[in-house]
């Protein structure tokens, strides 16, 4: 079993260092996020015993199980699914980043909910690029002005923006709202200043698309756990 979990992580990570240099990225430039929800502990264990540190979890009870039963390992966890306010607090106590951050109310209520003997929580806006109404993620017309108010809550880190956007199987395609997202990104360090240094986007099938766009973390689950049941 942990030969396969070696076998995908490797290939993962050459596809990752292929997209670089493909797309004249810096070297080691995209960090591999690995998207662990409804995977046991005992598989988050063998990617980490081949050096994966970085899980992303989608739901916060489950993820505070896998936690407490990982506890002795030196892992990063980032919250990465929808955000309901009566979750805020475990994952302000628990996490390291949230990438799924949709709503100022969010926003502030993991910034006074952040302990004081962590560091501030690292956060990605979701971005809704299609304005999708049966999706999560804000508007681009709001995002400016949410950044910036996100940006001055001190026990928050705003690092940058996230999408997930529709599925498309032609590479460029896949490309366009991935080159919207960046720009987006673009524009919030020209017009207001912010530091972004962010784009969480990317996934199993189209994380060669995002580096070419300017990705610097991919959330892979399927190409590196298996297809989900
Ligand atoms: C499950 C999930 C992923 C990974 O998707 P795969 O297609 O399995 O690589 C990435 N991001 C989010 C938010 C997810 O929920």
């Amino acid at each position: 079993m942990s030969i396969d979990f070696a076998t995908r992580w490797q290939t993962v990570l050459t596809r990752i260092r292929d997209a670089e240099r493909r797309f004249q990225r810096p070297v080691d430039s995209v960090r591999l996020l690995a998207a662990s929800k409804t995977q046991p502990a005992t598989a988050i264990a063998a990617l980490a015993a081949i050096g994966q540190r970085r899980f992303g979890e989608n739901y916060l009870q489950e993820a505070l199980d896998k936690m407490a039963e990982l506890k002795a390992l030196d892992l990063e966890w980032h919250f990465i699914g929808p955000i309901q306010t009566n979750k805020t607090r475990g994952i302000a106590e628990h996490f390291a980043w949230a990438h799924s951050v949709d709503r100022l109310k969010i926003a502030e209520r993991l910034n006074a909910q952040r302990p004081n003997d962590l560091p501030p929580l690292n956060i990605c806006l979701e971005i809704n690029l299609d304005q999708e109404p049966s999706k999560h993620g804000l508007y681009p017309s709001a995002i400016a002005e949410v950044a910036r108010t996100v940006a001055a809550l001190p026990r928050l880190r705003l690092r940058g923006l996230m999408a997930i956007p529709a599925p498309a199987s032609d590479f460029d395609r896949q490309r366009q709202p991935f080159a919207r997202l960046r720009g987006l990104r673009d524009r919030l360090s020209a017009d207001d200043g912010l530091a972004l240094d962010t784009l969480s986007m990317g996934m199993s099938d189209d994380l060669e698309a995002a580096i070419a766009e300017g990705a610097t973390l991919v959330r892979v689950g399927a190409a590196l756990f298996g297809p989900r049941a």
